[in-house]
């Protein structure tokens, strides 16, 4: 019986894993998590769906009207997300969360600078996010520019990616025959683990919502090939914290 239940109350919702997936009677934005446990949860669930062709959320156009009315009102980003820029990575897709579900922070290289941190420190104060994401991906343009630039100048403002990133080839050091690839990938999960610390490292506000047990930042990685978000573990606290 309480299976059953349970099957009626998930196809009410629409959230269902079945094929196909049914399209969902929005009349409300969907429920916010109340943790960051449960944020985390429903940023994996929505992933789950990207990589399985099943997205919910995110296809059912019919609603957008509804959806906008009911967004006029406010927003409630359960999410922070800080990725990279690249075309390839289209996080409210990745996570299957339509639109006033995610607060995102979009830089080349998800290295952000003094005004991502104050944008992230914004949705945990005002709009009540529960988790921040720090988002790498494989096949990084910007960690591939700074890897090959050596710690040579890059020309015009790209220097602010490699002061982003500054530490990183240092603290992830080619092993010998490795392979471009396989070190490439390394840099890109060393890179996200060393920003969410970064994070940490510079924003009291963060750090005080974490200790509280109110927020969770987290490291992950995004497969360009499969489609999966792979959380990562957390870096060990930075020696050389920046603050700015
Ligand atoms: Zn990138």
């Amino acid at each position: 019986m309480r299976g059953l239940s349970l099957v009626i109350a998930l196809s009410t919702l629409g959230l269902a894993a079945q094929d196909p997936p049914a399209p969902r009677a929005l009349t409300a934005p969907a429920a916010i998590p109340a943790t960051p446990d449960a944020a985390l949860a429903e940023l994996l669930a929505g992933n789950a769906r990207f990589v399985a062709g099943k997205r919910s959320r995110t296809v059912d156009t019919g609603q957008d009207p509804i959806l906008r009315a009911a967004l006029v009102k406010g927003q409630q980003p359960f999410a922070v997300i800080i990725t990279c820029s690249d075309s390839r990575v289209p996080d409210s897709l990745v996570f299957d969360q339509e639109a006033g579900r995610l607060f995102t922070i979009r830089e080349a290289g998800n290295a952000p600078d003094l005004q991502g941190l104050a944008s992230a420190e914004y949705a945990v104060e005002h709009l009540g996010s529960k988790v921040v994401v720090v988002m790498g991906h494989t096949g990084c343009g910007a960690v591939k520019a700074v890897r090959e630039a050596q710690g040579r100048p890059l020309p015009g403002n790209l220097w602010a990616l490699q002061a982003g990133m500054a530490g990183l080839l240092e603290s992830t050091p080619e092993a010998p025959d490795e392979g471009a690839s396989a070190y490439g990938a390394r840099l890109e999960a060393g890179n996200a683990r060393r920003q969410a610390q970064a994070l940490l490292d510079r924003s009291d506000l963060l750090r005080e919502r974490t200790a509280e047990g109110r927020l969770k930042v987290v490291p992950a990685l995004y497969h360009l090939d499969s489609g999966n978000v792979d959380l990562l573990k957390p870096a060990t606290p930075l020696v050389e914290t920046a603050h700015h």
